[in-house]
């Protein structure tokens, strides 16, 4: 209750263009920003799904060159950031497109980094060091619905030394514009779909619920919640459905609005930790076989906040108490998951002994703080746990 006597603030600097076709937007939108050559920063998937051939045609029917790295990986690297910032300086680039999922447009801002600061983008850790300067410009286009980083003033690296994924952020990383057409999201196959809109509603519901929430975060992840319940089943059923597309690319976009200038909760204490450890696997899935047992642990910290999400998700909770409620509401993640066919922990290769490890990493990430309910060690184990069927 502390958020009431504090003075608390919320800005969002990146202008959010949205929309079927919004990509045709992206000449005028370099031309908004004053630069001239852009790296764009992608992967192989990307690349083979031909979302790359789309973006440079409408750059050079514009008259726009531009450079290419496309050798993102899923966790991106400390490397795979340096090698992306080699390109950009080798080709006089003065400007970013973070074209992809989450590891594109997180390694975009890498970029953005190391282009107006000194040392590597390891030296930039949050809570070590904070940003000196504002990135390069930076013009993100997600071709996945669910990290929201196109919005976000957050980017996540992986340090391979340590196993662990780190974050680097404030308002100065903010993308300067983000472009987000549902056109782009078509190819997803059903699995990326599934995952990164899980990813988008953990991201609301842990925005909503943790300490750091606020009103307009609040509406924002709200409404989030709201788009996924509506339209993830219809995005993964029907991948052409652009009605369900625009519908989850605009949960994810709300939910990294919620994501705002704090940080998440226990999900993404714990998955990305594991993602530290485990760098194959995707976040998507992980945070997707996590989230329903994080609402039937959390709850109780929040009752109120997680009877609202219930209803948001569609249940009919009158005449409930409201532990019958928020239950209902881990329930309905639950039936979400397996109707979207998310993969258990277990056969994303987390396996029982390695519990106490992951848990004790889990509770050490700084997401951890702000989290709905108190996390302890054991917390972090129970929810592993659960998750792979031992309570
Ligand atoms: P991703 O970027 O790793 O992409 C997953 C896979 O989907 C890749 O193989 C990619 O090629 C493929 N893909 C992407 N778009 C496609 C399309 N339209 N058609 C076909 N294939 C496509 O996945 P993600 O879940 O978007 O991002 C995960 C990363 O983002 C993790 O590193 C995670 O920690 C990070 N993250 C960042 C933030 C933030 O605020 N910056 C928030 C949450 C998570």
């Amino acid at each position: 209750m502390d958020n009431y006597y504090k003075t608390r603030e919320h800005q969002c600097i990146t202008k959010s263009k949205h929309g079927v076709d919004a990509l045709q937007s992206l000449p005028e939108s370099l031309a908004e920003l004053g630069v001239k050559k852009p790296l764009i920063v992608t992967d192989p998937g990307v690349v083979g799904a031909g979302l790359l051939d789309h973006v440079t045609g409408v750059l050079e029917q514009a008259g726009y060159s531009c450079a290419v790295f496309d050798q993102v990986v899923p966790n991106p690297y400390v490397e795979t950031v340096g090698s992306a910032t080699q390109v950009y300086k080798d080709n006089g680039c003065d400007c970013l497109i973070g074209l992809g999922g989450g590891s594109s447009m997180d390694t975009a801002k890498g970029v953005g980094v190391e282009a107006t600061h000194e040392g590597n983008i390891l030296d930039w850790e949050a809570e070590k060091r904070d940003l000196e300067r504002r990135i390069a410009p930076l013009i993100t286009v997600p071709t996945t619905a669910g990290t929201g980083s196109e919005i976000t003033v957050w980017a996540v690296i992986t340090d391979a030394a340590r196993k662990f994924k780190f974050n680097v952020g404030g308002p100065l990383l903010s993308p300067h514009i983000a472009i987000v057409d549902p056109r782009l999201h078509v190819s997803m196959p059903p699995y990326i779909t599934a995952g990164t809109g899980m990813d988008a509603l953990c991201h609301a519901i842990e925005c909503y619920t943790c300490h750091w929430s606020q009103p307009q975060t609040d509406a924002a992840a709200l409404a989030a919640i709201e788009y996924g319940a509506q339209y993830l089943r219809r995005a993964v059923g029907n991948g052409q459905d652009i009605e369900a597309r625009y519908g989850m690319a605009m949960s994810a976009h709300l939910a990294g609005i919620a994501y705002g200038s704090d940080s998440a909760g226990a999900i993404h204490a714990l998955t990305q930790t594991l993602g530290g450890y485990k760098p194959e696997l995707h976040h998507g899935p992980a945070v997707g076989a996590t989230l329903g047992a994080f609402m039937e642990y959390n709850w109780i910290g929040n009752p109120q906040k997680f009877r609202r999400i219930a209803e948001a998700l569609g249940v009919d909770v009158g005449g409930l108490s409201d532990r019958d409620a928020c239950l209902l509401g881990a329930q309905a993640i639950y039936d979400l998951a397996e109707d979207i066919g998310i993969p258990s922990l277990a056969d994303l290769g987390v396996s029982e002994d390695e519990i106490p490890q992951l848990a004790e990493a889990a509770l050490n990430d700084p997401q951890n703080c702000g989290n709905a309910r108190d996390m302890d060690k054991q917390g972090y184990e129970w929810l592993y746990k659960r998750c792979l069927g031992c309570i």
